[in-house]
């Protein structure tokens, strides 16, 4: 792929990021949806697939603590993820 193209995408992708950002802490008002605390993080729940990456139903208001734990606790990620579903 021809950097050029790779760059244009990459930016519009980040565009939609920005978009899917905001609205997803505005859905939320910007509590975190795992332990209410003000949320300043957006985590993409599915993000590997790129079919569901700016789906909202995979898109999670956190706080810091609870974004960094869910990096860190993939398996129980997911379980909350089943638990909560947007
Ligand atoms: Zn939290």
């Amino acid at each position: 792929m021809p950097p050029r193209t790779q760059r244009q995408r990459s930016a519009a992708r980040k565009r939609q990021d920005k978009i899917d950002y905001q609205n997803c802490m505005e859905r939320e008002n910007w509590i975190c949806q795992r332990c209410g605390a003000p949320a300043n993080q957006h985590h993409h729940g599915k993000r590997k697939h790129a079919h569901v990456r700016h789906d909202p139903r995979w898109h999670y208001a956190l706080c810091f603590d609870c974004h960094d734990w869910s990096h860190k606790n993939v398996a129980a990620w997911y379980e909350f993820m089943e638990n909560n579903p947007n």
